[in-house]
């Protein structure tokens, strides 16, 4: 096996694999160093409703990984939110704004199998699986040291670009001695799927309550994704519900909207951290991903926000036809990150803090604040565009299959 890479990407997670693709059809010479052994998909490819902006839909499928998803995601083509005791909410419909939906919902475990089955069909790749990256090595011509160990023990990888793609708890962040501040929203988001009385029509129901966001979220197969957000101190209480005492704490909370709740699969807990890395570059290295922000779900732009960091790099690699890991090339990505990084981290832990605080003095302000953004079309228009992914430079392939 060749150790010498244009680039190697650390962890194959769904950024770190999008990014390979991407990459792979620059027809650069890229490593993927993964933890999970060949025949299993990453712990992270789980139960999880993912909610792809439409920009995100535009750019995995002009990477044929939409196509490779064995069933069809479930569009919303409507949104509805809503606050347990006030009097405010919005309705926003894609077709007002010339759609046919604002995104898609895909399971993350069937985007992972998809993701997988891409990745296969990719002649320059080469995968390191299992293997885990232990740490970085100084760079000589022009190339960085990456140290992984596998079975065989540890090896030395060199590319011309590192890119930290591995998660929360990055070590690549670690190993480039990059900081990282951390804000804990002590809730838990529970997600499960769910069945109804009435099968998803295309609309998504959002409901916030003192303790946090709860949504049913229209999926391809009939059920839908629900998210319900408790306070930390109540999950292992909420955990340990039977499923009719469950079903009926989320009818309570969600009304009948969907109509009676009538079947939940299991639970999976989450518990809520935001965690900002200080900087993004380092010589020859890069985070991005959960390695360089991870956010707060509730505006479901984590993978679509790190979707674009990957797709901008791989844009500017395409470009500068020149050395990957050149520092003008990682200052230019810096700065093209810059404003919808800071937009989209204010948008969701701005929504997270909003719609969860309890502090009952702040009730007409958050009325208010839903009545106000019911009535001001501008303001919708600028949420609507940063949730479909089409705030500031947008990278050229997320505009691709554009409707
Ligand atoms: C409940 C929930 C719902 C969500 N819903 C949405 C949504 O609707 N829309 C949305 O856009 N986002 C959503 N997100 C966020 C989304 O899941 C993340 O943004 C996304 O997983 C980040 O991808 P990543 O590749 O950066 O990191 P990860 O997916 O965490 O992948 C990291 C990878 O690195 C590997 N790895 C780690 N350390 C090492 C090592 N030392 N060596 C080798 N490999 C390593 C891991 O095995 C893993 O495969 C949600 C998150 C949660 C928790």
């Amino acid at each position: 096996m060749n150790d010498l890479h244009d680039v190697v990407i650390v962890g194959g997670g769904l950024v770190g694999a999008s990014l390979a693709i991407a990459l792979d059809r620059l027809g650069l010479d890229v490593g993927l160093v993964e933890a999970t052994p060949a025949g299993e998909l990453p712990a992270v490819f789980d139960q999880r409703n993912l909610s792809f902006a439409a920009a995100t839909v535009n750019a995995l499928t002009a990477l044929g990984v939409m196509q490779r998803l064995e069933g069809a995601p479930g569009p919303i083509r409507r949104i509805h939110v809503s606050r347990a005791g006030d009097f405010g909410r919005v309705a926003m419909d894609a077709g007002d704004y010339g759609r046919d939906a604002f995104g898609q919902v895909v399971v993350a475990r069937d985007f992972g199998r998809a993701l997988e089955a891409r990745l296969g069909d990719l002649s320059q790749l080469t995968r390191y699986r299992p293997a885990k990256f232990v740490g970085l090595g100084g760079c000589a011509d022009g190339r960085r040291e990456v140290l992984i160990a596998d079975a065989a023990g540890e090896r030395r990888l060199h590319a011309r670009l590192v890119v930290g793609a591995d998660g929360t708890r990055s070590a690549v962040r670690q190993a480039l001695g990059i900081d990282a501040s951390e804000h804990d929203y002590q809730q838990t988001l529970f997600v499960a799927r769910v069945r109804a009385a009435r099968a998803p029509d295309g609309t998504a129901w959002e409901r916030f309550t003192d303790t946090g966001p709860t949504a049913l979220l229209p999926r391809g197969d009939r059920h839908y994704g629900l998210v319900h957000g408790v306070a930390r101190d109540d999950a292992e209480a909420v955990m340990a519900l039977d499923d009719t005492a469950w079903l009926a704490r989320l009818q309570a909370v969600l009304g009948w909207r969907a109509g009676r709740l009538l079947e939940s699969g299991p639970r999976s807990a989450y518990p809520l951290i935001q965690v900002l890395a200080q900087r993004l570059v380092g010589e020859r290295a890069l985070l991005l991903g959960n390695a360089a922000q991870t956010i707060h779900p509730l505006g479901a732009q984590g993978f679509n926000l790190g979707l674009r960091d990957a797709l901008t790099l791989a844009e500017l690699i395409g470009d500068a036809v020149q050395d990957p890991g050149a520092d003008d090339l990682l200052q230019a990505y810096v700065q093209r990150r810059g404003p919808d990084r800071e937009q989209t981290l204010a948008f969701s832990d701005g929504l997270a803090r909003l719609t969860g605080n309890p502090a009952a003095l702040l009730r007409p302000l958050r009325s208010l604040g839903l009545v106000a953004a019911a009535q001001a079309a501008p303001l919708q228009s600028f949420l609507v565009g940063g949730a479909m992914g089409f705030r500031g430079q947008v990278p050229e392939l997320c505009r691709s299959q554009a409707r």
